[in-house]
């Protein structure tokens, strides 16, 4: 989906808040909307449910819903009492944790979330022996049910040398979805703490760019702000990310997530997805695609805009 469709649609979103019966929905939503750092919305189709359930300070949590059976799965529940108050709303059967990675604002509410759902076994899946509660551990190309959702994982490491992206897909052949935790963000990609250039470029460019285009990318973090701004540095003459970043700036003026992008948009506007386009390369003064990524990623990390 184009983003202006996404940005229509989110604005369907901001005028429905203004009704008092949703406004009121928003606010019984955990204890008070103010302990949001954005307002929580919804994904529906027919076939899946996603909400987003903003965390700490700028984290995204999700809870995927599968609509014919009502199982679900939460994605880094970091804040698991927020992510049972959205399983109660939604009168769903948590059967499913999916990882992302290690990293404590993603994986350090497993434990208390198992805890706190003690009459069923929880599947804690992820791709990293340091993830707490973790009891089933997965490789790329592993596949599973959430209802009968499939997910498939696609094994991404850099950011950490245990990161998995979950990809799901329904059998109504709606849009797909990826959970892509901190590999690729709207806009751009998470630090490479534990990974190089070259394994950046395998995760973005020849695994999460081969998605269907109209895949929505869910990321771990509301980060899109910033990551167009840089993006405007490298490409100063992209029109869809000159439009995309005043979207974005007027999204997060009006409290609501950038969330989420599709693939498409990815490839047309965020840097670290585009280290082949010769615009890109151009900035960074080199012609090879793995050393566009580790340029782009040191001059990101000295990026004060
Ligand atoms: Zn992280």
């Amino acid at each position: 989906m184009p983003w202006t469709r996404i940005s229509s649609k989110l604005k369907q979103v901001a005028k429905a808040t203004l009704n008092p019966a949703i406004v009121r929905k928003v606010s019984q939503f955990g204890t008070s909307s103010r302990q949001f750092h954005s307002r929580p919305i919804t994904i529906s189709q027919p076939d899946m449910k996603i909400r987003l359930v903003p965390a700490l300070e700028d984290n995204y949590m999700y809870l995927l819903v599968d609509e014919e059976t009502r199982q679900c799965a939460a994605v880094d529940p970091v804040e698991p009492q927020k992510i049972l108050d959205a399983i109660k709303e939604e009168n769903c059967t948590l059967t499913t944790i999916l990882t992302t990675h290690h990293h404590w604002d993603h994986a350090n509410g497993n434990d208390k979330l198992v805890k706190l759902v003690p009459s069923q076994k929880i599947v804690v899946y992820g791709g990293d022996d340091r993830i707490p509660a973790l009891n089933t551990k997965v490789g790329h190309g592993d596949q599973f049910k959430v209802g009968n959702l499939n997910v498939k994982c696609l094994f991404t490491p850099c950011h950490t040398t245990g990161h998995i992206c979950y990809y799901v897909t329904s059998t109504s052949g709606e849009q797909p979805a990826v959970f892509t935790g901190d590999t690729l963000f709207v806009g751009g990609c998470g630090k490479f703490f534990e990974g190089t250039p070259d394994m950046m470029y395998s995760a973005l460019v020849t695994i999460l760019s081969k998605l269907p285009g109209n895949t929505r990318v869910f990321c771990g973090h509301e980060y899109t702000v910033n990551n167009l701004k840089y993006a405007l540095h490298v490409e100063p003459e992209n029109t869809t990310t000159k439009e995309k970043f005043t979207w974005a700036k007027e999204q997060r003026a009006n409290n609501l997530p950038t969330i989420p992008s599709s693939i498409e948009e990815e490839l047309k506007t965020n840097p670290f997805m585009r280290v082949d386009n010769s615009a890109v390369q151009k900035h960074c003064r080199t012609s090879e695609p793995v050393s566009t990524m580790g340029f782009l990623r040191e001059e990101k990390n000295n990026f004060r805009g």
